[in-house]
């Protein structure tokens, strides 16, 4: 299957050179390895990585429990999960792209990428363009001053919020040309 350049998979093989390329050095026994400079970015990004396969492997195993050993290489999870996961539900389906999704904009916010990642996308609330990353709340904010909750609290958005919106309106961009 033909990957479009800036998916998922892409990135994640991108956070994986980084990390073959900022190896951390010294012993890595458990989970407190020598620091060394650069390295908790390092492992930062290890974590990252090792998180988001364990996840994808996860969900699909639990929709179907038959598919078998994980691909080795990182990047080949997605492919791999869609494989494994096309006879299931259309919720499991659905499930299994959000996770995609969500992790291709964790992936890019990672990588320090955050803008060509959130501001394509609409604020689920008024509509509008004009998301920005909070890594303090780890949620995009809106930035439009009228989009507020009564308190007057700017409108902020989960990255799980985002990609369910984002994978739900291609659903329904995929029925109007298929009606
Ligand atoms: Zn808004």
């Amino acid at each position: 299957m033909n990957q479009p350049e800036d998916s998922a998979a892409a990135r994640l093989r991108q956070l994986n050179q980084y990390f073959l390329q900022h190896p951390v050095t010294g012993p890595t026994e458990g989970r407190t390895p020598t620091r060394t400079p650069g390295a908790p970015l390092s492992l930062a990004t290890l974590d990252h990585v090792q998180a988001s396969v364990a996840e994808v492997v996860e969900h699909a195993r639990a929709t179907n429990p038959d598919a078998g050993p994980a691909p080795s290489r990182a990047d080949a999870i997605y492919d791999w999960a869609r494989q494994h996961t096309e006879h299931a539900d259309e919720a499991a389906q659905q499930r299994a792209a959000v996770i995609e999704y969500r992790q291709y904009l964790e992936h890019a916010i990672r990588a320090g990428d955050w803008r060509k990642a959130i501001r394509p996308q609409r604020c689920p609330e008024c509509r509008c363009f004009g998301l920005m990353w909070q890594a303090g709340m780890q949620q995009a904010l809106c930035t439009n001053t009228e989009c507020v909750d009564r308190d007057g609290t700017s409108t902020t958005v989960t990255l799980a919020r985002l990609a369910h919106e984002h994978i739900a309106g291609r659903k329904k961009l995929r029925q109007v040309r298929t009606t």
